[in-house]
């Protein structure tokens, strides 16, 4: 397989190019065609006689709309602080020590108290007001294992409903090792309509190396346990397997796992070392998660399942890679808030450049000035970016690893990207 090439023939339309056939696209306006073998040439003359207007490729062009005026999707917004969803980490204590954990989880027990769960749920009401909104979501999520102090995320999704005005909506998302989840939890997350990220790494063998149970056995029957019980309650989940290089090579033994108990959509992201994944886990070899990944997406449709990597999706574009760009507020065990769900304490290495803010009994305290430092953080502030044509799909990808690369991404990050993007726009353009 020759490597993967583009031309950006304007601003919003790139030629895509591997083993002489190509596509061209334009992703803000959701077109593409594709260029089989025999008509290469009539592309490569237009390039190389400097796209005249006259061209019979540049008419056709025109005539298939591609240089319709696309809508630019949108930056962070102008104005104070307001953010849609409240995340609340209700505490730092984990039951597993997972090798590579971004927050460390488990060392320094720190809960969220009370008072400030309640602050912070009553400020996700002031912001709806203030937007006139009737939407709002609650999420609960790591720095530790929410599940671990199950009580009191009841207690707050009870007091959230108790707040909700009548014909006001709430959304409720968990992300959780799955560990913990039984039976009756799984029924209580059925009730309340939660939407479920289930984080799992693995066949048996490497489950119970990437995410051991404190006490250094594994989790394995645990969160297989765990996802039973929201199978079979109709709990609506997805499956969230961060991966290494110790699991690049099994992600098809996983999918046929998942598959086999009822899993139907998987989110497979590349590590990115952080936390205790500084000290010494492999990482994963793009070529072989390139492979592995695309053999086991081709899978996943044969079997009715979703088997998805971040920004492949070419419905999905955006400027911004998460709401990480000052429109995110997440209750940090401390009481800090923080912009990114990584970014979980004081000591953190990106806290200044995250936390705007902090819940106290008194309520919340954003600095509207660190919220404005966060809003340039963007597709549009990333040169490396401007002329690669997954720009729109991937959105410079996420921010937490950019800063810790030094205001880059990995390159292996942006060579697993465009392979996956690309052989998506190849496959729905060579169909169509
Ligand atoms: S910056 Fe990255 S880690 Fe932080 S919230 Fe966004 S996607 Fe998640
Ligand atoms: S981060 Fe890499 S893959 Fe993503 S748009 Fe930028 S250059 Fe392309």
């Amino acid at each position: 397989m020759s490597n993967l090439q583009w031309k950006q023939i304007h601003p919003n339309i790139f030629f895509v190019y591997q083993d002489g056939v190509g596509v061209v696209h334009a992703p803000l306006l959701g077109k593409f065609f594709s260029v089989p073998a025999e008509a290469m040439g009539i592309v490569w003359d237009y390039l190389d006689s400097g796209k005249p207007e006259t061209h019979y490729f540049h008419q056709h062009l025109v005539s298939e709309g591609f240089f319709e005026e696309a809508t630019m999707p949108r930056i962070a917004k102008d104005g104070p602080f307001n953010s849609r969803e409240v995340t609340i980490s209700v505490t730092s204590a984990c039951n597993l020590r997972c090798i590579y954990c971004y927050a460390c989880a488990g060392i320094n027990f720190c809960d969220l108290p009370w008072e400030l769960i309640e602050k912070s749920i009553q400020q996700l009401y002031v912001y709806a007001n203030e937007r006139n909104d009737t939407d709002v979501e609650l999420s609960f999520h790591g720095t530790g294992e929410t599940l671990v102090r199950w009580q009191v995320m009841v207690k707050a999704v009870n007091y959230a409903m108790e707040l909700l005005p009548e014909d006001w909506t709430i959304s409720f998302s968990l992300v959780t090792n799955g560990t913990l989840i039984d039976d009756k939890k799984a029924k209580f997350l059925k009730e309340h309509n939660f939407s479920v990220v289930l984080s799992m790494d693995g066949i048996e063998e490497i489950q119970n190396v990437l995410r051991p149970k404190a006490d250094g056995t594994g989790s394995f029957n645990d969160v297989l346990t765990g996802m039973k019980a929201l199978v079979e309650n109709e709990v609506s989940f997805a499956v969230r397997t961060t991966v290494t290089g110790l699991n690049q090579d099994t992600m098809l033994e996983f999918l046929e796992l998942c598959a086999s108990n009822g899993c139907k959509e998987i989110s497979a992201a590349p590590f990115s070392a952080t936390g205790r994944g500084e000290e010494g886990v492999d990482d994963v070899d793009p070529d072989i998660f390139i492979k592995n990944y695309l053999s086991a997406k081709k899978r996943a449709t044969e079997l009715g399942m979703t088997f998805i990597t971040p920004s492949d999706c070419l419905d999905n574009v955006s400027l911004r890679y998460c709401n990480a760009d000052g429109e995110s507020m997440a209750v940090m065990p401390e009481g800090i808030i923080s912009c990114c769900t990584r970014v979980t304490k004081k000591s953190d290495p990106l806290v200044d450049v995250f936390v705007i803010g902090q819940v106290t009994e008194d309520g919340v305290e954003i600095d509207q000035d660190q919220v404005e430092k966060l809003k340039g953080l963007n597709l549009l502030n990333y040169p490396e970016c401007q002329d690669c044509f997954v720009k729109y799909t991937c959105s410079g990808g996420c921010h937490h690893t950019r800063f810790l690369n030094g205001g880059h991404q990995p390159a292996s990050y942006c060579k697993i990207m465009r392979a996956v993007v690309w052989n998506t726009l190849k496959n729905a353009s060579f169909k169509a």
